[in-house]
């Protein structure tokens, strides 16, 4: 075993609500930049329309405001929002039991900055031991309904071993793109699942390049992330659960390590859905998006003003999850950041590090360096005076430690 399952104590035999079979509120899906709409129900990537190739959303029809009573008695995983969830058939749904991770109170950590509110959100217990699962495990499950037999993916590691797991019990074909330098866990995770990997030398870009040219000759669906409509979906249930296990009181600030961003878009979408519910508020967190110095391109477009990043070149830190030069969804990204009155900051590899041990050594959860770089984005907060210490913080630790042991010291 490559990581320990420690959830894995319910039997997740149906893992949506059974008191509604089919429920789901999803609509069409809408251009996030031009507002094209498309029918649902199609398959789709990005929009079509010729000068914009920008990322898709999924809209929902909510009928009514719903009673947050009805998920008392769903199962504890991501498919428990099952109305705000794209899949019309739960025959469709490919589930490992991903989501409804910990929101663990830092007590210890937080106590090294007289914080007594600080949290962690502990991504790192899913199946294939990243919140890449929650993303994969709706974009699979949604191929499977779309009649998809073969999918594509580029990956920095995590999203190619989430894809080949959920591929492997959906019983798709999965092909994976990833850099030669990637840790050969990741390589042989892959493998492991099943899945054609190729190795490329250069970044995630580059493999996006690769899978491009080749995808329409092999018949590929092309599962990059923000280039088709669902993973956003997987990751946005981060915020409902954050909601959900805050009791319905978002926190004062999230952090969260972005590369190509889908998670802070998700949560941000969700948040917006879930007041259309009458589940919260309009009160939103400060959305801190922390990147690595050596690949930071969110943090130097907002720094300027900018709507749209640029490629970064010779991109390169440990934390692989957040080595994304340009990512395709950086308007969303910077728009949350700025609507949520948040902002993007870089951590070096050393400080990121620093953080992965002293989340270990204070709090007993070994997290990947991209959730290290949270806890050492939050210190600076603290020194700059842009936290309070009696605000309500969340830090996202992203996935398990484990698979990076090969590149850390
Ligand atoms: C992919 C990944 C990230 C970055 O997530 P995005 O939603 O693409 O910004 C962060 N941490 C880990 C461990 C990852 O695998």
């Amino acid at each position: 075993m490559l990581y320990p399952s420690p959830k894995r104590t319910e039997i997740y035999s149906l893992p949506y609500p059974i008191e509604s079979p089919d429920m789901n509120y999803f609509a069409r899906l809408v251009c996030t930049y031009c507002g094209a709409t498309y029918a649902k129900n199609e398959i789709h990537n990005v929009c079509r329309q010729q000068h914009c190739r920008l990322p898709l959303f999924a809209l929902y029809d909510i009928p009514h405001q719903l009673s947050r009573n009805v998920l008392t008695s769903r199962p504890k995983n991501m498919w428990r929002y099952r109305e705000m969830l794209p899949i019309e058939g739960d025959k469709n749904i490919v589930s490992l039991g991903e989501g409804f991770t910990p929101l663990i109170h830092a007590n210890r950590l937080g106590m090294k900055l007289g914080m007594s509110r600080l949290s962690i959100k502990d991504e790192s217990v899913n199946p294939t031991g990243s919140f890449k699962a929650r993303g994969l495990a709706m974009a699979i499950s949604k191929a499977k309904e779309l009649g998809v037999t073969k999918c594509a993916i580029p990956t920095a590691g995590n999203a190619g071993g989430a894809m080949s797991a959920y591929c492997a019990k959906a019983g798709i074909e999965a092909y994976v793109f990833m850099p030669a330098d990637t840790p050969e866990v990741f390589k042989r995770k892959c493998e492991y699942f099943g899945a054609h990997v190729t190795l490329v030398n250069g970044l995630i870009t580059d493999c996006g390049k690769i899978l491009q040219e080749r995808k329409n000759t092999e018949g590929w669906f092309d599962v990059s992330t923000l280039k088709e409509p669902y993973r956003v979906e997987g990751k946005k249930t981060m915020g409902y659960e954050i909601a959900e296990q805050m009791n319905w009181e978002l926190p004062d600030v999230i952090v969260y390590p972005t590369g190509g961003g889908t998670g802070l878009i998700g949560m941000w979408k969700a948040f917006e859905e879930m007041e259309q519910l009458g589940w919260i508020t309009s009160r939103r967190p400060r959305m801190i998006s922390v990147q690595a110095e050596g690949c930071a391109p969110i943090v130097k477009a907002f720094e300027q003003g900018k709507e749209f990043s640029e490629h970064v070149e010779h991109a390169h830190t440990v934390a692989s999850g957040l080595r994304v030069p340009k990512a395709i969804g950086d308007f969303l990204i910077l728009r949350v950041i700025r609507e949520s009155h948040g902002l993007a900051m870089t951590v070096t590899d050393d400080e990121l590090m620093d953080g992965v041990k002293e989340i270990a050594q204070s709090e007993g959860i070994f997290a990947a360096p991209e959730g290290g770089a949270t806890w050492a984005a939050l210190k600076k907060l603290h020194e700059r005076k842009l936290v309070m210490p009696d605000e309500r913080i969340v830090l996202c630790n992203t996935g398990s430690g484990y698979k990076y042991i090969e590149a850390i010291k």
